[in-house]
């Protein structure tokens, strides 16, 4: 049996796309953990999904993705957040701060233990940090080609959240750090440009080619979903990949808070 939860980042506006992601989830009946940007988020939008969070508190969760989703490195601008060094002092003011506005703007709507770091990028710092405040669980990305595979082998291996300058995932178990668990995505739904820097778009095929590979290597799989891009075909798309996931009978639809609480 493969659990599979869907993640949907950036949410900050009330939009068009915003609505139809959520509408089709909640139709569906999928639970989805939606990764909201304080810096982002509207009064309308805060009201309209905590709105729809009261009418499915088992669909729609909101947790916290970042504070500003930006910052600058060397004078160069980046939509991470939590890389390149930031001293502990800062880290902690920009996710304390954060939370305070989701739960101003939220009120008991606002799940305060999820953190999602814009762009997966953070450091030890960061996790130590979440651990002081209380948040229990990270959630990032995972790959599951062999390379990837070996070297997040190695770095659990050694203790490290990172080694070489990139990311090591304990997606499914605790990080060394804090007793913070992760629990992360493998699958990026609305990824448009290819590592080699060509434009794409998957098609259902392509993201059940995408899910077989990801759950022959994990038991939990993760689908990540950035609303904002899901205009043109993409609505249809979603929709098929999410009936062809609930005809077979080997995968079972999970909150990500449910995964967690497993893996915790
Ligand atoms: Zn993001």
């Amino acid at each position: 049996m493969t659990k599979v939860f869907f993640r949907d980042d950036d949410v900050g506006e009330l939009t068009g796309p915003l609505r139809t992601v959520v509408e089709i989830l909640t139709a569906e009946g999928v639970p989805c953990s939606y990764q909201v940007v304080p810096s982002f988020l509207t009064e309308e939008a805060a009201r309209w999904i905590g709105g729809v969070r009261a009418e499915h508190p088992d669909l729609v969760f909101l947790n916290q993705h970042g504070f500003r989703h930006e910052q600058t490195i060397g004078g160069e601008h980046r939509y991470s957040e939590f890389d390149g060094g930031r001293p502990y002092e800062e880290q902690k003011r920009d996710i304390e701060e954060g939370r305070v506005v989701l739960r101003d703007m939220l009120g008991e709507h606002f799940d305060a233990h999820l953190f999602t770091p814009p762009c997966h990028k953070y450091d030890d710092t960061t996790v130590s940090i979440l651990g002081e405040l209380g948040f229990r669980v990270l959630s990032a990305g995972v790959k599951v080609d062999a390379i990837s595979r070996v070297y997040y082998g190695l770095g659990r291996a050694l203790g490290r959240v990172s080694l070489l300058g990139k990311r090591v995932s304990y997606h499914g178990q605790a990080t060394p750090i804090a007793g913070v668990c992760e629990v992360s995505v493998c699958i990026d739904v609305d990824e448009d440009v290819d590592a080699a820097g060509e434009k794409i778009e998957k098609s259902c095929d392509d993201l059940w080619a995408e899910f077989e590979r990801c759950r022959a290597a994990l038991p939990v799989v993760g689908v990540m979903l950035h609303h904002q891009k899901c205009e043109g075909a993409r609505p249809e798309t979603l929709r098929e990949f999410i009936e062809r996931l609930k005809a077979d009978p080997d995968v079972e639809f999970a909150s990500l808070d449910a995964i967690a609480e497993q893996a915790a």
